[in-house]
């Protein structure tokens, strides 16, 4: 079965506590309530698009275990297609989460099934795909594959390099639309992370997303500034992966990169102003409203 979006890429559990300050090394700090939600970057990069109406299959891996069930259960409420989803014998992810009161985050993340998710996984599904978008916290050589494939195959391919790792030369040349935050575009080139830099690492266009600044999307034209709308922000967890999914659904749909990148930072602004991160994504009706 082939789907207008392929997402590729990581299915976690959120353990979500809120704290006054993270701990130290050695030091245990008490935090509030454990809120336990959906997440995982390719998981919420799938239901983001799909929450705006994208038909999207999500290509992860999860264990046999309740963890999992929570993430299929999301994923299918949310409308993405599971038939690529994998049940591995490892425990599925887990991401553990401190959420300061300045709704900054810190994250240490359990790989379990994902690192269970192989090349052969992804290679059909690619090659049938509108949009492969992969992002890691899942194999390199899978992701690899994915984005080899999909541009072999015709498909726009969307890579967002987080966490930032060493992606080869020839699989950045076979990218359409590279994603990074401002650390990962730091990672990337060096202290004097500029965009249109980017692009002569291979792929065609670069969009950097730079927190409640917005986005800056570079393209061999230019680099244009992309303003996110002023909301208050409660916890940012996830807003990448909104901006993400959302960019990808709006490229399936057809959209111009810029008009795509104006949507991606509406979408991720909504779910900054929520608590969680697939529960924070809103859909296309809600969009439309505003
Ligand atoms: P990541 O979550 O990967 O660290 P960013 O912090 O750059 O990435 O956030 C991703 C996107 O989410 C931004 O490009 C922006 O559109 C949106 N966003 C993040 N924080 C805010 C905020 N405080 N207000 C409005 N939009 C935000």
């Amino acid at each position: 079965m082939t789907h207008d979006l392929l997402v590729v890429g990581s299915a976690n559990v959120d353990l979500v506590v809120p704290a006054d300050r993270r701990p130290g090394a050695g030091e245990t700090v008490l935090g509030g309530d454990t809120v336990v939600s959906p997440g995982g970057k390719g998981a919420n990069t799938a239901v983001a698009a799909a929450r705006l109406g994208a038909d999207v299959a999500l290509a992860g891996a999860i264990g046999d275990d309740a963890y999992g069930t929570i993430l299929t259960e999301s994923l299918r409420g949310a409308g993405v297609h599971t038939d690529l989803l994998r049940t591995v014998h490892r425990p599925t992810g887990v991401a553990y989460i401190t959420v300061t009161p300045d709704g900054e985050n810190s994250i240490l993340v359990s790989t379990g099934a994902n690192a269970e998710l192989a090349p052969a996984d992804v290679e059909g599904a690619s090659s049938g795909a509108k949009v492969v978008v992969a992002s890691l916290e899942v194999p390199l050589p899978t992701v690899e594959r994915a984005i080899t494939v999909a541009a072999g195959a015709g498909a726009r391919t969307l890579l967002n390099l987080s966490p930032a790792a060493d992606v080869g030369e020839t699989v950045l040349a076979a990218v359409d639309v590279l994603v990074v935050n401002e650390h990962e575009a730091a990672w990337l080139l060096g202290s004097s992370a500029e965009p249109a830099r980017l692009l002569e690492l291979g792929p065609r266009a670069a969009v950097v997303t730079i927190g409640a600044r917005g986005a800056l999307v570079a393209t061999p034209s230019g680099t244009v500034e992309i303003a996110a709308p002023k909301v208050k922000a409660v916890d940012t967890t996830g807003a990448g992966d909104a901006f993400t999914g959302a960019l990808a659904a709006a490229l399936a749909d057809a959209e111009e990169l810029e008009t795509a990148a104006r949507r991606a930072a509406e979408v991720a602004a909504i779910s900054v102003t929520r608590p969680g991160a697939q529960p924070s994504y809103p859909s296309a009706q809600e969009l439309r409203r505003r």
